[in-house]
């Protein structure tokens, strides 16, 4: 199939460099109204049973995070020969990665179990920093203390967050960062300097390693087994910031790949000029569209539903469809072809009746059955695969085309 640039052009583009998507990403961090209310009414049963138990002396910690970090289960890495077929990997991250109270993220790491995956969780920093005056310790560049376009922490949600990134992280699945405030569009990231970089980095640490203290009312909770000398790389706001810019920031907090780049569905190379790894979503066709858009749940929104997070039943169910089949054709193309990895970007949504969660789920579960020897797995995964090779291979497996489907 030939395929042309999308008709839509203007507003694929604009979700690709995320100038749109700030309208509609959801938030992550906050919960709509009416789920707010239901959450912050009561204590929960674990917080009103360790009240009412006088002989329970509260565990509190002092600092949220292990160092060094646990030992992490590893995936196996084999140095390919010259001219042996590569694996097909495929790399599934999610931004935000902050469990919401319809269990999201614990459904997704049923599926990684059940395709023996891992997969990289982009967390939004702000989901664990309380929405009360907590909140004013985010300092975010050129912005008044305590904003945040997604907004802060619905207190209540915190210890599920962090019982899912332990359990995650456990399972061998990565940790990454999709930053604080989530500020997109022309008075945002785009506008950030290193200095603003370093320090939207600094404090994304500074919130994950001191969740507790920002929690203080969070009892019987473990710090969790890692800290941030983990994260190596995440996922910009929208996929935006000026380059020159952020890399400086990011390789000077030691982060070794990035993935905020629009690419092709070939074998992923350093970004040109610095020493990062550029694991980029991808263009893909959209099935049955003859257009192409970015892997990734809101470019595909963009394209099949003018951005609209709602969509009638059937409007839905087509979106699944297409997502789903989008995911399947290109993974073929590249198992049957160059072996490239297929990366693909989703937030926790509920857009379009689930059908972004429901279309990615079933692909990860169909496509590992179609071809068992399938890999899943994460950005830091891929890049010791990429390390652990012959330069010479290497390159020529780089320097192969992408498939035509
Ligand atoms: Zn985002």
């Amino acid at each position: 199939m030939s395929m042309r640039v999308a008709a839509t052009s203007a507003l694929a583009l604009a979700a690709g460099a995320g100038l749109v998507a700030g309208a509609f990403l959801p938030s992550v961090a906050e919960p709509p109204p009416a789920e707010q209310a239901a959450a912050t009414g009561q204590p929960t049963t674990e917080d009103a049973t360790a009240e009412a138990s006088p002989s329970a002396t509260p565990k509190r910690l002092t600092v949220g995070t292990t160092s060094p970090p646990e030992e992490q289960p590893q995936i196996e890495i084999k140095k390919l020969a010259p001219g042996e077929k590569p694996p097909q990997f495929v790399v599934v991250s999610f931004d935000g990665s902050c469990e919401m109270p319809d269990g999201i993220m614990a459904n997704y790491l049923d599926t990684a179990e059940k395709v023996d995956g891992r997969f990289t969780f982009n967390i939004s920093g702000v989901c664990v920093l309380p929405k009360n005056d907590m909140k004013y310790k985010y300092h975010p560049p050129g912005r008044e203390a305590g904003e945040s376009d997604i907004g802060f922490a619905v207190p209540e949600w915190v210890p599920s967050r962090i019982t899912t990134w332990t359990e995650a992280y456990r399972a061998g699945h990565e940790m990454a960062t999709h930053y604080l405030g989530h500020f997109c569009g022309p008075n945002g990231v785009q506008t950030w300097s290193t200095t603003d970089w370093t320090s939207e980095i600094n404090q994304f640490n500074d919130f994950l390693t001191n969740w507790p203290t920002n929690n203080p009312n969070l009892t019987g909770l473990d710090p969790l087994p890692f800290d941030t000398s983990v994260i190596k790389g995440g996922r910009t706001p929208c996929l935006e910031g000026q380059r020159d810019q952020m890399y400086p920031a990011m390789i000077a907090a030691g982060y070794t790949y990035e993935s905020s780049n629009s690419g092709k569905l070939t074998w992923p190379t350093k970004v040109e000029g610095y020493d990062i790894w550029d694991f980029p979503l991808q263009g893909i066709a959209i099935a049955g569209y003859g257009m192409k858009t970015l892997t990734m749940d809101y470019n595909f929104l963009a394209n099949l539903n003018s951005g609209q997070t709602e969509a009638a039943p059937a409007q839905c169910a087509e979106i699944e469809k297409t997502v789903y089949q989008s995911y399947l054709n290109a993974g073929n193309a590249l198992y049957n072809g160059n072996r490239a990895p297929l990366f693909i970007g989703n937030h926790f949504n509920e857009w379009a009746c689930g059908a972004f969660t429901k279309s990615l789920t079933r692909f990860i579960l169909d496509f590992k059955k179609a071809h068992p020897d399938v890999q899943f797995i994460s950005n830091t995964d891929l890049e010791k695969w990429l390390e652990a090779q012959d330069p010479q291979v290497l390159a020529q497996l780089q320097a192969q085309p992408e498939p035509t489907y």
